[in-house]
């Protein structure tokens, strides 16, 4: 083993970290500092591997881009003040914009209080959102737990249906092959990509996985799951699968798959931790099909872009087998006052300005661009779909997509890949998104697009990204 550097000092790290954090601003001499010990520091403490895999090293030369702070509701500023549009949302952590005025005034005043939980006496902000998700959510989901991301959130569903189930003797689930549902131990067993699962197996017994989108074949599976007395006791999609890859599946596909749920008596879980909060036109994704899950996972954009929060809320019928004991399932930061108030603006900020109709506005102005962009270059890209501001750029190959993405990158647009591949680029800014900043952005991409039709300079290309 390589001995820790023996110069370390944790005080003195401590004190140069709070010296940055209280400046406001920084010189250009400041800036090249703060980038260097940035980079020196994920090389040698964070793991160096992610320098590779960042854009922002591999495109700005020595120093990489390094984030300072949030300039406007859709754009950021790294340390040199390059300013850029934000079409990455955080993968969709920040649907209400960054740094948003009225999230950031609750959470201020909420910390100028009390801003972690007792524990003992009762915190009534936790009782304020979970009334507030009730009011909100589809149809009969009622109750809500707390936690702190969107992994734990679908973990909490997987044990609430195993819970409510394993009394019914039902055992099996089944997710869709695409699917992404976070990396802890459960939540991985849903999730569906061989790469993140393999070194982890075996993992839960009893996860299947079937075609997204493919009604008969999730049917047949269940069939067969309960022929053989694996009863199936919860189904488990993203309404659009966004990690997948923008994956929208037929119109009529979530209400068949509820009809399949309520005739075999399986749970029907949504995991909208990247769809929910506005990002498709409606505050939930499923309210496009008119149907509503037994169990409903929340997560990003939930805390405001301010506050992690994850939030699983379910039915009254399947969330009452934690009502004899409400400690099986807990943690000690979830639903602090902090997340919570966080939460409750983001909630009130997107009803107020309504921006699940701005997604859904300024989503059709940003597809049809994108649309009419495949067309004319149908050589390079292969589709661009989307549902409201949850968008999906299919380009031919993987180097393609990441030219694209780096291209955009250097013109101070952020894009994001899917599950480390960039075969299927993302476009989720914020739900503030302007027409105009809109319009800048599809200006852009027609930009970047024509050159990727100019042949590649070996050393401008880092293709080191695995694919699928
Ligand atoms: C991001 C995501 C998760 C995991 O959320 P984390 O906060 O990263 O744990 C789970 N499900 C979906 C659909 C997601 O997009």
């Amino acid at each position: 083993m390589k001995a820790k550097s023996q110069t370390l000092d944790a005080a003195a790290c401590a004190r140069q970290a709070l010296e940055w954090i209280e400046k406001p601003s920084l010189s250009f001499e400041e800036s090249t500092l703060l980038n260097q010990d940035t980079l020196q520091s994920f090389k040698e403490y964070v793991n160096p591997a992610f320098l590779e895999y960042r854009k922002s090293v591999t495109t700005s030369g020595d120093y990489g881009a390094v984030e300072w702070r949030a300039s406007s509701l859709n754009t950021l500023l790294d340390t040199r003040g390059n300013e850029y549009i934000d079409c990455l949302g955080g993968f969709g952590i920040f649907n209400v914009g960054h740094r948003n005025p009225a999230v950031i005034s609750a959470v201020e005043h909420q910390l100028a209080k009390q801003p972690l939980h007792s524990q003992e006496l009762l915190d009534p902000l936790r009782g304020m959102l979970a009334k507030t998700l009730c009011a909100l959510a589809p149809g009969s989901l009622k109750y809500s737990f707390f936690s702190n991301s969107g992994t734990e959130s679908v973990e909490a569903a997987l044990k609430l249906a195993k819970a409510y189930q394993s009394t019914r003797g039902k055992y099996t689930f089944i997710a869709a092959h695409g699917a992404f549902h976070g990396k802890t131990l459960g939540a991985l067993s849903a999730t569906a990509k061989a790469a993140f699962r393999r070194p982890f197996m075996p993992l839960l017994p009893g996860f299947h996985h079937v075609p997204f989108g493919d009604i008969e074949a999730m049917r047949e599976r269940v069939f067969r799951c309960n022929n053989r007395g694996e009863g199936v006791a919860a189904i488990v999609l993203e309404p659009i699968q966004g990690e997948g890859g923008v994956n929208i599946p037929p119109d009529d596909y979530l209400r068949a798959v509820r009809q399949l749920c309520d005739e075999v008596g399986a749970l029907l879980i949504l995991d909208e931790v990247q769809t929910g909060m506005g990002r498709t036109g409606r505050m939930f994704a499923c309210e496009h099909a008119g149907i509503q899950p037994d169990i409903l996972c929340l997560a990003k954009a939930l805390g405001g872009g301010v506050m992690p929060i994850g939030a699983t809320i379910a039915t009254e019928e399947v969330f009452s087998v934690m009502f004899d004991n409400p400690f099986l399932h807990t943690t000690t930061f979830g639903g602090n006052p902090l997340a919570c108030a966080a939460a409750l603006a983001a909630i009130n900020y997107l009803l107020e300005h309504d921006l699940p109709r701005q997604a859904m506005v300024q989503g059709q102005f940003l597809l049809d661009g994108l649309k009419s962009l495949a067309a004319r270059y149908p050589d390079i890209i292969v589709e661009a779909r989307g549902k409201g501001l949850l968008i999906g750029l299919a380009f031919v190959n993987n180097e393609m997509g990441y030219r694209f993405a780096q291209e955009m990158f250097r013109r101070q647009v952020l894009v994001a890949g899917t599950l480390n591949n960039a075969t299927t680029i993302r476009i989720e800014p914020p739900l503030t998104i302007t027409l105009e900043l809109c319009q800048q952005v599809l200006s852009t991409a027609g930009e970047v697009v024509e050159t990727l039709r100019k042949p590649v300079q070996a050393t401008t290309v880092n293709a080191a990204l695995p694919t699928g």
